[in-house]
């Protein structure tokens, strides 16, 4: 049986288990807490740390395939292992590229693919220079996750908050909406596409909030940005799953705002509303088969629910109610502890329209939480 591990153990790795169910497959996941959410579905846990080169390389040289479900891992263990006939998805060149915020940004810019425009800095020093660049949004190199690592600049008075690091200083787009494609490409450089997904994110904490199905954007925009994605996943040159974010601005102009090179938040929703989920595309791609059908099912919200309140072991709240409602899927990440802003599940309504979903999705939002607390 073919031997996959996954790099990662959180949500992302437990619903691509979930997902490994009808294949063939032996699987492994390196993680460094034995009680996260893959843990107890994974055929083989390793307690380890996915950014260091002994404990990734250890991990993968018995096994045929390995794929992540984090950009933060160790490169240059994946790069040896894929030098000694591990398969890795997607190719170790290419999470190189797109671990660094500065490299991805270049490679928009020497692909023709529209993006905001940028500089790179190095120190806070560099930043200052950079002034009349301002208003803009520097994002840290590497390290940065989940709008963590993202800082609006404004004002001269804002520098300070800047980073002492490599970092890409990019205009600030006047955003009208978030979007999202996700696209598959196997090994004969097929492509699957899935329909385009626009996303609303809670301003204070900077993390996908609800999740549209399809965009409600004009047929020509959803077809303008879909070309778009797909040249820059194209240009890859690799097998994988790649989620790729945009933004419209006000002037109905499509700019890449960056690529995730796995499964990824925006496609949640795929587990019900599309015939194959990103998950499920992801093993068709690691085990050679066709790729899958990604025509939409029905329209589609999903809602994240993150901690709310104090840190401390996870208490839900209003969840056994939704187990009447029609048309909902509740999924429990099972974190042991909630910590504010900390994605502990989800939750994909679907139905006729689009519309109806979103105040449905809103309805829900006061009545489910999970805290630290046994108080709400
Ligand atoms: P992360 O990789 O941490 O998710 P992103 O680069 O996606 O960070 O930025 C997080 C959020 O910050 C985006 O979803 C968007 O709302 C906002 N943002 C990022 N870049 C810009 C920009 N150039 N102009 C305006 N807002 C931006």
């Amino acid at each position: 049986m073919l031997k996959v591990g996954i790099l990662g153990g959180g949500q992302l790795g437990k619903m691509l288990l979930e997902a490994a169910a009808p294949y063939p497959v032996e699987t492994h996941v390196l993680e460094n807490d034995p009680e996260c959410p893959a843990a107890s579905l994974c055929d083989h846990f390793t307690t380890g740390d996915i950014r260091n080169f002994e404990d990734v390389y250890a991990f993968g040289k018995s096994l045929d395939k390995i794929t992540i479900e984090i950009e933060q891992v160790n490169i240059e263990a994946l790069e040896k292992l894929a030098s000694e006939g591990v398969v890795v998805v997607p190719e170790p060149r290419v999470l190189r590229l797109i671990k660094n915020k500065i490299s991805q940004k270049q490679y928009y810019r020497e692909h023709q693919i529209p993006t905001a425009d940028f500089v790179i800095t190095h120190s806070r020093q560099e930043l200052i220079d950079q002034l009349s660049f301002l208003p803009a949004v520097h994002k840290i190199g590497e390290g940065g996750y989940d709008g963590k690592g993202v800082q609006l600049l404004t004002n001269a008075n804002d520098l300070s908050r800047g980073f002492e690091a490599p970092a890409v200083l990019e205009k600030r787009v006047p955003i009208k909406k978030e979007l999202a494609v996700m696209i598959a490409i196997n090994e004969k450089n097929e492509t699957a596409i899935y329909p385009l997904v626009e996303m609303c994110f809670d301003p204070t904490l900077n993390l996908l909030d609800t999740q549209l199905c399809p965009a409600q954007v004009d047929p020509l925009i959803a077809s303008q940005a879909t070309a778009i994605a797909l040249q820059v996943v194209e240009g890859f040159r690799s097998p994988g799953l790649f989620a790729v974010e945009l933004f419209l601005d006000t002037q109905d102009q499509i700019l890449v705002n960056e690529t995730a090179p796995r499964v990824h938040n925006s496609g949640h929703h795929t587990i019900e509303a599309i015939e194959s989920s990103q998950f499920d595309m992801l093993w068709r791609i690691l085990l050679s088969l066709s790729l899958g059908d990604t025509r939409l099912r029905s329209p589609s919200v999903m809602i994240n629910v993150v901690g709310t309140g104090t840190s401390g072991p996870a208490h839900y709240h209003g969840i056994n109610e939704l187990a009447s409602i029609p048309g909902l899927f509740w999924h429990c990440y099972e974190k042991k502890v909630a910590k504010p802003g900390r994605k502990m599940g989800h939750i994909t309504l679907l139905g006729g329209d689009v519309n109806t979903l979103q105040q449905q999705a809103l309805g829900l939002k006061s009545k489910v939480a999970v805290s630290g607390s046994s108080e709400r």
